[in-house]
């Protein structure tokens, strides 16, 4: 396992922005990290990568505990922050020899490393001249110069133009097939085109974690309920085949079952058995855009 991450749980004074995540990371894999703005990704990011510590759970990387050994985590982890700061007056070889010297890199891995991200007809620029999709190469070729194993991305195409878009995607394919790579990402078109697996937070709780062929295969089958009630998740997970329950809004709940059997008579019958009225059950139809914006809503 490259990244295994244990009941991480993180607050900020008496708000929690992250609630018990966990999930493992094999190594090779890419894997995107999906969730609306303030779900709690960079913060996950952060603790991942030894920036700031969690309330409580463990992270371990490359079998490194982030608590423990932060410098060995930080040597076999290349990050790439959401706001990364670049020094917009120097040159962009300047920049990442800059950053070499940080981990004593030789000079032909810095040249290596800007052919890598294909900056090397930009290298002699400043990288104030450079746009927004070739500053993330500068920032991305620093992530990779100590040619970590896993590497943390956060919203690397956010901000960019379809082309960039296209461009930088197409680089963190190619850079996957030899990293474990995590990236984070609020559009789920970008996790289709990139990743394996996608696991998807809201609000600080892990939603989703799969394989993004599972999730595009019809077994699950999602249904959209409104009771007369509120009712605790708790209740609900007693519902045969259910993989999740989302509250998406006072008492209507998006129910993900794990079944081809149409569930809409049994969610029908668990309702009454348990003195509820169903007012309302729809089926949803699955594809991966709309199951994000479901298990997101609110
Ligand atoms: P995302 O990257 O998914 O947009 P963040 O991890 O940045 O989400 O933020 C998750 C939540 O934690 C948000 O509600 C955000 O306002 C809050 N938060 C993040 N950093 C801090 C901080 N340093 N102090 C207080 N609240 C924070
Ligand atoms: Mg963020």
């Amino acid at each position: 396992m490259s990244i295994v991450v244990e009941n991480i749980t993180k607050t900020y004074g008496s708000q929690k922005a992250l609630d018990a995540i966990s999930f493992s990371i094999n190594s090779g894999e890419i894997v995107g990290f999906l969730g609306p703005n303030g779900a709690g990704k960079s913060t996950m990011m952060k603790i991942i990568t030894t920036y700031i510590n969690p309330t409580e759970g463990v992270v371990t990387v490359n079998g490194h505990q982030v608590a423990t050994e932060p410098m060995l985590v930080k040597q076999s982890v290349g990050y790439l922050p959401e706001h990364n700061p670049l020094y917009l007056d120097m040159y962009v070889r300047e920049y990442v020899q800059f950053n070499a010297s940080v981990h004593k890199v030789s000079k032909e891995r810095i040249e290596q490393v800007i052919e890598q991200v294909g900056l090397t007809p930009e290298a002699h620029k400043k990288i104030s001249q450079l746009s927004k999709g070739y500053r993330q190469r500068v920032g991305l070729a620093a992530a990779l110069l100590h040619d970590p194993e896993v590497l943390i991305l956060d919203e690397p195409t956010t901000g960019l133009d379809p082309n960039q878009l296209v461009e930088i995607r197409g680089l963190i394919k190619e850079i996957g097939k030899t990293k474990t790579v995590l990236f984070s990402t609020h559009i789920m078109q970008e996790v289709e085109a990139v990743c394996d697996r996608v696991i998807i937070i809201n609000k600080g709780k892990l939603v989703i974690d799969k394989k993004l062929n599972e999730l595009k295969s019809n077994e699950q089958q999602i249904l959209e309920v409104e009771f007369d009630l509120r009712v605790e998740e708790q209740l609900l997970k007693q519902l045969p085949h259910l993989t999740t329950a989302v509250n998406v809004f006072d008492t209507t709940w998006q129910l993900t079952f794990n079944s081809q059997e149409d569930m809409r008579s049994v969610v029908f019958d668990f309702a009454h058995d348990n003195g509820l009225k169903l007012l309302q059950s729809s089926q949803k139809n699955q594809d991966l855009e709309s199951l994000f914006r479901s298990l997101t809503k609110g």
